[in-house]
């Protein structure tokens, strides 16, 4: 079933980047992971998948271990101050930094550990309370403060639009990523200012992420089926 979900997801992936004018191969999947048994991940690693997210700290403590094969972890849950020490532990990538003592910490805990840790920063497009995220309006800012006090390679920006059944609904958002990190990257805040990565796009609206620019796109459901309903929103 993982195997025939990958595929059909490849082919989605192929065909919205055709559709753009895009390369296929600019486009990373991050499996998203949270929920879903180690056996089933590692049904997905041996069929070829080695980019997972996962989005609960203890979780993840439990199953990253366990998961030979699998080459990068992506953090792309909230991320609490005193969890700081075991996501660097556990992730390579941080998805969700939102605030400037995060980052701080990050960048401390990833020199203790002598990792090699990236970072992308979360705006909250649709301005919604329930969601972690800064407001475009404060992105440059926090860049230029991440940039000054950590060496924390800011790789791009992270969203997650309101939800919506249309994805359709997304497309503005998306689009709207894709300029704030044109602007940003114009002033040399990221740490590739021309190879800026958009993570972007889920099960429900990926196809339409890929034709504004994503070269993320996190996919859930539409890999491993659907979840148990235990969402906290993010
Ligand atoms: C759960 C989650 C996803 C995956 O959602 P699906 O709709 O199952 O593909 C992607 N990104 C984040 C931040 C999530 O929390």
């Amino acid at each position: 079933m993982i195997d025939d979900n990958l595929t059909h997801i490849h082919a989605a992936i192929t065909q919205a980047a055709l559709q753009a004018k895009r390369n296929p191969a600019d486009i990373k999947l991050v499996a998203v992971s949270k929920q879903v048994d180690i056996e089933e991940i590692r049904r997905a690693i041996a069929c070829g998948q080695t980019l997972f997210g996962e989005n609960y700290l203890q979780e993840a403590a439990g199953k990253i271990p366990h998961c030979q094969g699998a080459t990068s972890w992506h953090f792309i849950g909230h991320l609490q101050s005193n969890k700081v020490a075991q996501a660097a532990k556990l992730f390579d990538v941080v998805e969700t930094v939102d605030r400037l003592k995060i980052a701080i910490s990050l960048d401390k805990q990833a020199k203790l550990l002598d990792k090699n840790l990236s970072i992308f920063v979360q705006i909250n497009v649709g301005g919604e309370k329930q969601k972690s995220g800064i407001p475009y309006e404060d992105a440059e800012n926090l860049l230029r403060q991440i940039r000054q006090e950590t060496d924390l390679p800011v790789l791009g920006l992270m969203t997650i639009p309101p939800f919506s059944h249309d994805p359709e609904q997304s497309r503005p958002y998306y689009r709207a990523l894709r300029d704030l990190a044109r602007r940003l990257a114009d002033r040399q805040l990221f740490h590739d200012n021309t190879n800026v990565e958009l993570s972007m796009g889920m099960s429900g609206d990926f196809p339409v992420a890929i034709e504004e620019g994503s070269t993320i796109i996190r996919v859930g459901t539409a890999l491993f089926g659907a979840r148990p309903l235990k969402e906290t929103s993010q």
